[in-house]
């Protein structure tokens, strides 16, 4: 049977979405990245107040300049979306067909609005339909554990996505109790889940906890949050399936990369989106290769294009070429992101995907939260660790922590102290997903 990979599928819509066939396409895409620049920009500056304003009325826009001068562009912040968001319109309101909300944790507390029209909409369930197109086979029953009720949000489009591209959605919702969603996925005998990954670690925790397998699934794909390898190899092991990672944000309509089976970064959606790496101190490009944020530019969006918006995501760009044989470009899997680390007494960074991966793999541990409290002398690190049967003694969490180069190093120089909290929470108990990153 014909396999569905990224290069069979997505390289060619990429090339198809860039007027190009598939020979001439690695020239193509750079040309074409370079022409979309300079219309998103033209567009997005005769068309808000924001960007006219934000970018210098001086600022001609031609395709020379994209080319020669793209670093002069100025960022877009996730301030700029909470302070500014309805100036960054490029249509009129009444064009606006769904509004999405994100709580943030800044001290303002102002939540960031995304604006997307029809076509916009139509735009994400294509980047839906064609990122499951590469791993999942017509026919497939598809359960999806994100939210799905309202109209336009992410489970519907996906839901809409997967049924042009032949498969079976089902739509779940986001997972409010383990018992109840293990039950519904031992009884349809899914073919692939999409999920956030924290819940679904909990759901195969949960099935390790009562002693029962899930066999059926064959796949996964983890999305809206970054994604620890610990919890994939754990996911990978006790659910004997294969599970590929997804890079989207609401802010960029849900779209960006997506895993091949080679799964060592994301390839990219080069006909929608330009993908920059920063050094956020210098606020210069970095080099294919080296770390820094990731900052992305919509190359289509029509109601809030986001031009060199600051993602607060860490990664680099890869060079060498993919296993797989795509030609579009991979970013590595995201570590951490820059508001989701803790700088140590000291200057060291600790940073939540560093936990996550000495933690998540403990059988029991369904959720944990970290409380941080800088003191003059000493830090403490309070850990709250929540179990689904008997907690593992303090000790043990201590040395697994200590695997991590910088809290050894605060431990060892008296800069830090770590309390262990644990609490038994059964199984009625459900993670929150992160509020950041859910739309509702
Ligand atoms: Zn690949």
């Amino acid at each position: 049977m014909f396999e569905s990979t990224v290069k069979s599928v997505l390289d060619l819509w990429v090339a198809e979405e860039m007027g190009s066939n598939l020979h001439e396409f690695s020239d193509a895409i750079s040309k074409n990245q370079k022409e979309l620049r300079s219309q998103i920009l033209s567009f997005a500056t005769s068309k808000s107040v924001f960007y006219r304003t934000h970018m210098g009325i001086s600022l001609e826009i031609t395709p020379e300049i994209v080319q020669r001068d793209w670093q002069s562009v100025p960022f877009t912040t996730a301030e700029d979306i909470k302070l500014r968001g309805l100036e960054m319109l490029c249509c009129s309101q009444d064009d606006i067909k769904r509004v999405v909300t994100l709580e943030t944790s800044g001290t303002t507390g102002t939540p960031k609005r995304l604006y997307f029209t029809e076509h916009d909409q139509k735009r994400t369930i294509d980047y839906f339909r064609v990122g499951m197109d590469t791993f999942t086979n017509v026919g497939d029953k598809v359960l999806i554990l994100l939210p799905c009720e309202r109209e336009g949000s992410i489970g519907k489009l996906l839901g809409n996505a997967l049924k042009l591209g032949g498969k079976t959605p089902i739509l779940q919702g986001v997972v409010k109790d383990l018992q109840e969603t293990f039950k519904v996925i031992e009884e349809l005998e899914p073919d692939v889940i999409v999920g956030i990954p924290f819940q679904v670690l909990a759901l195969v925790k949960y099935g390790v906890f009562m002693n029962k397998g899930i066999i059926t699934v064959k796949k996964m794909l983890l999305s809206t949050d970054f994604v620890s390898q610990t919890a994939v190899k754990f996911i990978e092991q006790y659910w004997h399936c294969e599970v590929f990672r997804y890079y989207g944000m609401t802010e960029s309509g849900f779209g960006g990369g997506i895993e091949c089976r080679c799964h060592e970064g994301y390839h990219l959606y080069e006909s929608d989106f330009y993908i920059e790496i920063m050094d956020p101190i210098s606020g210069n490009c970095l080099p294919v290769g080296e770390t820094g944020e990731v900052v992305i530019t919509t190359l289509k969006r029509e109601g809030m294009p986001l031009i060199r918006y600051r993602t607060g995501d860490q990664s680099r760009m890869i060079s060498e070429p993919c296993g797989c044989g795509s030609v579009l470009k991979r970013l590595d899997v995201i570590k951490t992101r820059l508001n989701g680390r803790i700088q140590l007494y000291g200057g060291d960074y600790l940073t939540k995907g560093e936990v996550d991966d000495v933690l998540l793999d403990i059988k029991s541990l369904v959720d944990y939260k970290i409380q941080f409290k800088r003191n003059k002398v000493q830090d403490t690190l309070c850990l709250q660790l929540y179990y689904l049967s008997d907690a593992v003694d303090e000790q043990f969490i201590i040395e697994r922590l200590k695997g991590i180069e910088t809290i050894k190093r605060a431990l060892k120089q008296n800069k830090l102290s770590i309390g262990v909290d644990s609490i038994i929470v059964k199984t009625d108990y459900c993670p929150h997903p992160a509020k950041r990153k859910i739309e509702e």
